[in-house]
Formats: C-alpha cells, structure tokens, sequence
C-alpha cells in the first residue's frame, strides 16, 4: 500500500465538508442571536397581558360601581311606591309620576299584580305581561327594546311586594354612557341573564362575540349583572412594539453578544481542528512506548503506544488535550494509521533485539470501527513481522461506545482471524465492559488504574479488583494491570495472578530510542576505537 495515500484521499477535508460546516456555523450562531429574543417575547408578552388586565380591572371596578349605583337609584324609586301595589291605577298615578321625577335615571315606574303589569307612569292604565321569569334573580332584565322605545335597550328593575310588584323602567343610554366612559382601548359590556349590551346598546348572547380577549370578567355583589372588560387581541403586540422597545433593545444587544460568543466558540474549535488536520499532515503526532512488563520476572515483554504532539511551537502537547477533539472530529483516525506506520518503522529496524511474542499495544475508539480498513491497517502493520516476533494488541476505551452492527463484528471476527488480540482497556470504569466481553472475542482486560492505586487497601476499589482478577482467571483473559506506581502495589498485583504489568514502576512513556536503549537487549556492539584507546 502506498503510504499515506489512502488516509489523504479518505481523511482530507473536502470543498463540500468546509461548506457545510460554514453552514452549520452560521446556523449556530443564528441560533444564539435569535435566542434571547425568542425567549424573551413569551415572556414581555405574558407582562403586557398582565398590564392590560390589571387596567381592565381597574376599569371593571369603576363600570362595576356606577351601574350598582344606577340599580339602586331604581331600588329606592321601588321602595317608595311599593305601598302603592294593589291600589287602583287612578290612585297610583300621581305617586307614580312623582317617583319617576325624584329619581335620576328612573323612565317609569310601573305596578304589577297577578302576573299583569296594570299600571304605569307613563301610560296610565295598561295590560301587559309582567313576565317575571325572564328577570334574573327576579330582579333585574335588559330588553332590546319595549312598545315605548322599541330600538333603544331598556333595563328593567323588578322589586317584588307581596301582593305583586313594581317594575322600574331605565333608560339603557345611562348605561350605554358609563360603559364608553374614557375607555377607548377596551369594550366594556354589561350582561344581565346571558344578555350582553355594549356601550352602542346593541345587545348580543355571548361577552366575547366580537373575537375579542376577554380581560375581566365579575359578577357584581349587589345586583344580578356582570360586566366584562375586552380588548382587541392585536393590541397585545401594539403595546409590545410600542412601550417595551428598551426590553427589545436589550434583548438584541444579548442576542448580538450570544451570537459573537458562539462565533467565537465556534471558529476556535474549528480552528483547531484545522490545527489538528494540519498537524496530522505535517506527522507531528510521534509514538511513545511505555513499557509492559511480565508481572513475574518484571522482564519487558512489550509496550504500549501512547500519543504526544511535538507542536512546532508549543513543544509537547500530551494527549487528554487533544485526543477529545480528534475522536469528535474523526481525526484520530488517520492519527491511529500514521502513529501504526511509525511504530512498524520503529520495530523492524530493531526487530533482533525484541524479545519473542513482543506485545504491542494501540489505542483505539469508535471512529476506527466504523469502516473495516482497521482489519486492513493492522494487517499491513504485522506484514514485516515474522509469525510470533510480535503480538498486536488493541485496547478498546469506552469513552464513546462502539455501536452493535454487524460490521463491527464482522471486524472483530476477522481481526481474531488475523492473530489481533483485544484488550478492554480501563477495564471497570465504563459500563459497556460487560457488553464488549459478550460481543467481541476479548483477550485481554487492562485494570484501570484508580482501582490499581487502592490495591491492597482495605476499600471497594481494592474488592473491584479481586472480582476483576477472579473474572479474568474464569474467562481465561490475560490480566494487565495499569498505573502501577509502588513495589507495594506491585506485589499485591503479582500475588493476584495479574500476568502483565505497566506503569511508572517500570518506566513513563518515552520515545522509541530511548525506551530501547533502556527496555531493549543491547545490540551486539563492534569494539569503538574509542574504548581500545582508552583500554
Ligand atoms: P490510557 O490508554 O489509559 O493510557 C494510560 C495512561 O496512563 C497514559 O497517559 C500513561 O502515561 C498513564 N500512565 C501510565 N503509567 C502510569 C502510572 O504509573 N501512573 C500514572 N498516574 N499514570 C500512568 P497518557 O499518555 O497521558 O494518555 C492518556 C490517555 O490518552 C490514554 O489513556 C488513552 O486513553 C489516550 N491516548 C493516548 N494515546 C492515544 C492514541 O494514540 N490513540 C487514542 N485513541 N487514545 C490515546
Ligand atoms: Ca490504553
Ligand atoms: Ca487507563
């Protein structure tokens, strides 16, 4: 295979991916703009709503009052002449008259008995239905019009005596006048048993016939009638566009500021990606082998690559600070293949000095399973190897899981095919271990290192452990402990059947030259002329 060609075709960053991640920036920060807004408008609406009622209620109070104050004008009209029920409508006439004039907003007063109205101030003798039911609370009833006024509504105060009743006739103008009074934002209507009359006199069967919002709505105390306040729904965004611009202001400035904030974010870490992709290109993603050691003799038996960044101007970037974003943005797998090339590199030209079944070990997440070209990456790393010199070994992380599909088996199977032994690493700490021993043909379990840091300590970690070295011995998995610090820890390890041991006890990671000069059989060397110089 022509190195590099492959992962530069299936890796570079095509015109159509820029575009559409452009797209999806601008997308991101239209978002962030629109936001504040968007949040904000329930919010002042739901304040112009309760502006608007509050002042229809206040508006409610003051309608409320005066009609109640009309009523009982009507009341006290009927009260004075009550006496004057039963008496002959010849009698009765003058009384009647003489009511009608004391009073403010009294048209007529009228006498009733045995269900007939026979008497009235304005007519003399009469006989008309007097129709109690259709007064509420046998009260109070508003008429769309009588035989005297027939297009102008009339209410009609009833107070019952007990020989009949007196009919107080009002003129619906005074009603029709506090109801206009000063209100022009609102329509104000009075309903008197499911009759509504607005301040135009027109009287309809329902408050809110007219699409309007109903505001406030009461039953007085005093009498049989309510009234109820409605504005026009449009008026809700008038006011919002009108008295509440400094809210918006202030809502677009955080909408302006979010938006720059996410820009900003936003072209960082595309900027770093980009980082990223450049330094992939330029190979400044160099292995680092950290030895592995057999937990009997502590003899080398093999190494694990672990990533570093020699970034041209920042020095050595460790990997938890880039490691993240290139599994986010896939970039780790051309990383994975090119760090595979290096390390081929590195073992044959030192192939001699390796010792036998030489275990190497490589990082690898779900962004290397998502296509079967790992089976023919690794394939093409053990090509040089003769059978048995070295061992491949990848460590599978949890950090994103590796979805169930049937490709991902069918890699696994032909990676156990190929002689690729698999290792879970940070074994315990995730909660899909269980899942991958299930699916995969697993190898291996790599002890996370918390639980190493606890070993022999008398805590959970320290039980997890001996539950995960029981596991391995009954799966017959070989057991590497990771992390390991102290002789301490190393003995509790050994004596727990771990096979394989790596950690800060046997050596850091370190680039390759200076791990074989440490960890490697010294190569047969020729005599220096400098050392028979000396001799
Ligand atoms: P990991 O795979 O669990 O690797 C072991 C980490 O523990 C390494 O950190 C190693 O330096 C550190 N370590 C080893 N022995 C000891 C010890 O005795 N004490 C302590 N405190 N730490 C020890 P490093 O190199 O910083 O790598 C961190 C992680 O980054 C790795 O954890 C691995 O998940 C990821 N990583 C590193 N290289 C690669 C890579 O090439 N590909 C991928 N996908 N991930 C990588
Ligand atoms: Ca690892
Ligand atoms: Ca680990």
């Amino acid at each position: 295979m022509a190195k590099g060609t492959v992962y530069r075709s299936g890796h570079e960053w095509p015109s159509a991916r820029r575009l559409r991640g452009k797209f999806r920036h601008a997308a991101f920060v239209a978002l962030a703009g629109l936001l504040p807004p968007l949040l904000g408008l329930p919010v002042l609406s739901w304040q112009v709503r309760q502006a608007i009622e509050a002042e229809a209620a206040g508006i409610h109070e003051f309608v409320a009052t005066r009609i109640a104050a009309i009523f009982t004008h009507a009341n006290n009209a009927a009260g004075e002449v009550t006496s004057l029920v039963g008496s002959s409508c010849a009698s009765a006439g003058l009384g009647l008259r003489l009511g009608v004039t004391a009073h403010p907003f009294v048209r007529s007063l009228n006498l009733a008995e045995n269900g007939r109205i026979y008497c009235s101030s304005l007519e003399g003798s009469v006989d008309y239905a007097e129709e109690a039911e259709a007064y509420a609370d046998g009260r109070l009833r508003l008429m769309p019009g009588n035989q005297v006024t027939p297009s102008r509504a009339l209410v009609v105060y009833r107070q019952a005596t007990q020989s009949g009743s007196v009919l107080v006739g009002i003129d619906g103008q005074h009603l029709f006048d506090v109801l206009s009074l000063g209100v022009s934002e609102f329509t104000v209507q009075v309903g008197i048993k499911g009759n509504w009359v607005g301040p135009k006199g027109v009287v309809t069967a329902a408050l809110d016939g007219t699409g309007e919002a109903v505001a406030s709505f009461m039953e007085s105390t005093d009498y049989p009638f309510a009234v109820g306040v409605a504005y026009d729904k449009g008026r809700i965004w008038q006011n919002l566009a009108t008295e509440y611009w400094p809210s918006w202001l202030l809502l677009a400035l955080l909408g302006v500021l979010s938006g720059y904030a996410v820009h900003r974010f936003a072209s960082r870490h595309s900027s770093l990606a980009a980082e990223l992709q450049r330094a992939v290109e330029a190979d400044e993603f160099v292995p680092f082998y950290q030895p592995i050691v057999l937990a009997e003799s502590g003899k080398p038996a093999g190494a694990e690559v672990l990533v570093r960044w020699m970034h041209p101007s920042e020095g050595l970037i460790p990997p938890n600070q880039f490691i993240p974003l290139a599994e986010r943005t896939g970039l780790i797998v051309p990383m994975t293949y090119r760090l595979m090339e290096q390390v081929k590199r590195d073992l044959s030209s030192q192939l001699s000095r390796l010792p036998a079944r030489f275990h190497i070990g490589f990082n690898i997440c779900a962004a290397h399973c998502k296509s079967m070209e790992l089976l023919e990456r690794c394939r093409d790393f053990l090509e040089p190897f003769p059978p048995d010199s070295v061992v491949m070994f990848v460590e599978l992380t949890e950090r994103e899981a590796i979805p169930a599909t049937p490709l991902t088996d069918e890699l696994f199977i032909q990676l156990d095919r190929i002689g690729v032994q698999v290792a879970l690493d940070d074994f315990g700490t995730g909660n899909s271990s269980l899942d991958y021993l299930q699916r995969f043909t697993v190898n291996a379990l790599k002890i996370d290192q918390s639980f190493v840091a606890k070993a022999g300590a008398e805590s959970l970690s320290s039980h997890i452990l001996d539950i995960v070295a029981d596991l391995a011995g009954r799966l017959k998995l070989t057991l590497i402990a990771e992390g390991v610090e102290t002789a301490a820890q190393r003995d509790y390890l050994e004596k727990l059947g771990v096979d394989y041991m790596q950690g800060y006890l046997f050596g850091r990671p370190v680039p390759f030259n200076n791990f074989a000069s440490v960890h490697l059989d010294q190569p047969a060397k020729p005599i220096m002329p400098k050392q028979v110089e000396s001799a």
